[in-house]
């Protein structure tokens, strides 16, 4: 007997939109169709949107040994709250980070006492690790992520030319992919070095040490090392319509790179920081309006492959300090990636809602191989998130579901509300509250 019927509302994929009911047992899809016969629950969702549940490829919850700056418990509620049915974590900064097996082994099992969502992990390169790389694979890790520059994190140290050489080979033998935070650490340090002997500590300053020209350099480094590797990479977070051009140019070659990028990057511009300040920091800095707009412009001729949160957030105290350069970076937005989506993308820049269904979710499930996920199909997991299109809202502290409620998205506006979530035929979060009963579950992608 089928359990739950989400009646009426429209079905997005990757694909194509139809009003459809969807029928849902023992957690997965099970029909779609008109009319669908009646279930022991039935949900209206007429005049609503159904899209496949978001899948963050990349967020920070901390935990374990961090969790006073987030952990997955608060950090898979707000993401729950966005629509989000399953992240991945990164292995920073979580303490200890994930490089190593036992260190991957500690943070499963504390995410999944913690989270409401399905979760993936990221595991880590740094100098000196590239042994334990096979140990991570076999458990299970979704990819492995490298820091060009520096990381924040003495215990995750940047990875020089030759280490993420050789752990790129030693992924590609593995069948995952390298994530990478590309930015130029020679550009960085010098221009960094150089405002501190003047004395520049300001926004400004700060945005000046990091700029376009340092993500290119990077981006077009660390394709150079997947070729010679014949890995496939992933660049996390580019911050500018040319980085995603210099990505873009090294796919032309052959190079089999995905190109991800960040809610932030599409709705803020750097007048943003200085006007919000700490709370609109993050590595790479946002941009000018010109390059938001060029990034837009990729995103919309469907170069960029996927939009994930970078959600990453640090206690308050650390977010203050009269020197810009040494307030903790990241933006603690998880919960406003399919917001701005939605409301930027699709309202204001004529984003197809399928083109959302496949950056949130079908391509993270395609690119990363997980099975049952991301999409609103027979035989899926039935993670979706029920959106009513047309309500507008404004982001308030009180509706946030994270940790520290410092976010840059307080007092912006939106179109397109997330009405409910559900994650394998469960509700987690309806009508503003989250209403979940059980813990997610780790996910481990299809073998190769
Ligand atoms: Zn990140």
């Amino acid at each position: 007997m089928t359990d739950l019927v989400v009646r009426g509302g429209a079905a997005v994929t990757a694909e194509n939109a139809i009003i459809a009911d969807i029928a849902i047992e023992d957690g997965r899809i099970s029909a779609i169709g008109r009319e669908l016969p009646g279930a022991a629950r039935e949900i209206d969702a007429r005049g609503l949107v159904a899209l496949p549940g978001v899948i963050d490829v990349h967020v920070h919850f901390n935990e374990p040994g961090r969790t006073d700056w987030e952990g997955a418990a608060t950090g898979s509620r707000a993401l729950a709250a966005g629509g989000a049915t399953m992240f991945f974590d990164m292995p920073l900064n979580s303490s200890p980070c994930t490089v190593g097996p036992a260190e991957f082994d500690q943070k499963r099992a504390a995410l999944e006492r913690s989270s409401i969502t399905d979760f993936a992990l990221w595991g880590g390169i740094v100098p000196g690790n590239r042994d334990s790389l096979a140990a991570l694979a076999e458990r299970g890790v979704i990819g492995f992520k490298a820091f060009m520059t520096d990381s924040g994190l003495p215990e995750f140290p940047r990875s020089d030319d030759l280490t993420l050489y050789e752990g790129m080979r030693e992924a590609a033998r593995l069948g995952l992919p390298v994530a990478v935070h590309a930015e130029s650490d020679e550009l960085i340090q010098s221009l960094t070095a150089r405002c501190a002997v003047a004395g520049q500590t300001g926004i400004r300053d700060f945005l000046g040490s990091r700029p376009v020209m340092a993500e290119v350099a990077a981006i077009q480094r660390a394709a150079l090392l997947a070729a010679e590797a014949g890995a496939k990479l992933h660049i996390v977070h580019i911050s500018s319509g040319r980085g995603v051009a210099a990505a873009f140019e090294a796919r032309a070659r052959g190079v089999d790179i995905a190109i991800e990028t960040c809610p932030h990057y599409l709705f803020f511009t750097e007048e943003d920081v200085e006007r919000i300040g700490a709370a609109a920091k993050c590595a790479p800095p946002l941009r000018n309006a010109h390059e938001r707009d060029r990034l837009w412009g990729t995103l919309l001729r469907g170069v960029v492959n996927v939009v994930g949160s970078d959600h990453s957030p640090a206690p308050p105290e650390m977010k203050r300090d009269p020197n810009f350069f040494r307030i903790w970076g990241g933006i603690a937005g998880g919960q406003s990636t399919l917001a701005v989506l939605l409301s930027a993308g699709h309202h204001e820049r004529g984003l197809p809602l399928t083109r959302i269904a496949d950056l949130t979710a079908a391509w993270p499930a395609r690119r990363f191989r997980l099975p049952h996920k991301g999409g609103i199909a027979v035989g899926n997991d039935a993670d979706l998130t029920l959106v009513d299109l047309a309500a507008s809202y404004t982001v308030e502290e009180s509706s946030l579901f994270q940790r520290h409620r410092l976010s840059p998205y307080i007092g912006k506006n939106f179109r397109g509300a997330v009405r409910q979530t559900l994650l394998r035929g469960q509700p987690i979060f309806v009508d503003g509250k989250i209403v979940a009963t059980s813990p997610g579950r780790f996910i481990k992608p299809a073998k190769a």
